[in-house]
């Protein structure tokens, strides 16, 4: 089931063609012609979500519909690594611009998480005050945050003008796209690092072998590397599609992963599930043989197992994907017949899919509401006319149905717009949709 690892130069020719061709520096976006971590051509579409545009270009409400890009999103599974990828890769300035609105700090189960991963690190490190931490994609200086307060060496890497606000804040950051030129200047500018921390951007970057390579080059002898990414294994579990959009080049397994780091000398001794995003994976990995793989890898490796992905598990994904759409129609339908309003609630990146493939108009989802500062309020969801509008205007409408686009966080959102006095009820749209009273 897991294939064996081959080394890197073992596959020099095939991975020196699929390095070649970059989208970086494009301006536009090409094709996946083999995987990103094998090399292997053995590609297989599983899903196809139609043409969606960059989730973060938001017109402005009353700008007219003019020409806009869009990409198609098709799912592809390699029979060799077991990784799932997007068969087309877009030039990160066009998905990342400078002005990236995405804040982890303003997210309460990134925060907590973030902590526990502090706590988790500390306690099977032994970090001293000598100890240097790199986090690669450090957004707003969340995570290094909880490194420095507990009294240890930080610093960031991050390509948005998020970074700005982690050097406010104290965190010292380098405001830059990571690659082995800058991880070369890191190391020698700040030494060895004891830790290297990457969080929710591992999935999201081109030229992965050059992302590593960077990141093996910055670790200490006996340094970690922890990576944090959305978990397939949990993304299929519970339909959540929607995840699936252009900064998201990779889907993981711990299978994959674990393959990916074999490549550069790395091996996985860690691994656990956190809540992050929906379901994500925790994994720790170190230069081979430096320390004892614990029981946890294989008993991950041994459920990925079970799913079956290259047997018929993601076709059981798709019927599954199409059957959700289908069934959020009908409950659409009946509600609108009866002339039921419904509002969405939030505008996450996710949304965007969900809207595009189950083709929500805003005939049907009228608009949809952020919470007070959000900049995309007065904006339009990517390639639609549905307004983002601030929240305030759910408790004035009182509209019939709120519809939750930041479904995998239900729980947390309910008692929350019920205590700020909504009195509706809520479309849960995934992973079966069904209609809550709250
Ligand atoms: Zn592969």
């Amino acid at each position: 089931m897991f294939p064996p690892i081959q080394a890197r130069s073992m596959q020099g020719e095939t991975m020196a063609a699929s390095s070649t061709r970059r989208a970086a520096g494009t301006g536009s976006s090409i094709l996946v012609e083999c995987c990103q971590v094998c090399g292997g051509t053995a590609l297989r579409p599983v899903l196809f979500l139609g043409y969606l545009p960059p989730v973060n270009q938001m017109r402005n409400l009353g700008d007219r519909p003019a020409e806009q890009p869009s990409y198609p999103a098709a799912w592809l599974h390699c029979s060799h690594c077991e990784l799932i990828q997007l068969g087309l890769i877009v030039d990160p300035a066009v998905l990342f611009p400078p002005e990236y609105p995405y804040s982890s700090g303003t997210t309460r189960i990134l925060r907590e998480n973030f902590a526990g991963l502090y706590q988790e690190c500390r306690e099977m490190m032994s970090l001293d005050a000598t100890s240097l931490v790199l986090d690669i994609g450090s957004n707003d200086g969340t995570l290094l945050e909880n490194f420095r307060k507990g009294g240890h060496r930080v610093h960031g890497i991050e390509p948005t003008l998020m970074g700005n606000l982690a050097n406010e804040r104290g965190i010292p950051t380098t405001m830059a796209f990571f690659t082995r030129d800058l991880a070369a200047r890191m190391r020698t500018a700040h030494g060895p690092a004891t830790v290297v921390t990457a969080t929710n951007v591992f999935a999201h970057m081109e030229g992965i072998h050059e992302v590593v390579e960077g990141i093996t080059s910055l670790m200490g002898e006996r340094g970690v590397f922890i990576s944090e990414s959305h978990y397939v294994i949990d993304l299929i579990k519970t339909l959540q599609y929607d995840t699936i959009y252009h900064e998201h080049l990779r889907y993981y397994s711990l299978g994959s992963l674990r393959y990916l780091l074999g490549m550069h000398g790395l091996e996985v001794f860690h691994a656990r599930r956190i809540q992050t995003h929906g379901g994500s994976i925790r994994v720790y990995a170190a230069r081979a043989g430096d320390r004892p793989v614990r029981e946890s890898v294989q008993e991950l490796l041994k459920e990925e197992a079970s799913r079956d992905l290259g047997g018929g598990g993601l076709e059981t994904f798709k019927r599954r994907v199409v059957q959700s759409k289908l069934e959020l129609h009908a409950l659409l339908l009946d509600i609108k017949r009866r002339g039921g309003r419904i509002y969405g609630i939030g505008a996450p990146s996710r949304a965007s899919t969900l809207i595009h493939y189950a083709g929500l108009d805003d005939g049907i989802l009228e608009c949809v509401l952020e919470v007070r500062g959000s900049h995309k309020i007065g904006k339009y969801m990517p390639g639609t006319l549905i307004p983002v509008v601030e929240e305030s205007r759910l408790f004035e409408d009182q509209p019939e149905y709120a519809m939750l686009l930041s479904w995998h966080i239900t729980g947390e959102l309910v008692p929350k717009l019920r205590q700020k006095g909504y009195r509706g009820r809520y479309i849960v749209p995934l992973p079966s949709p069904a209609v809550l009273d709250g």
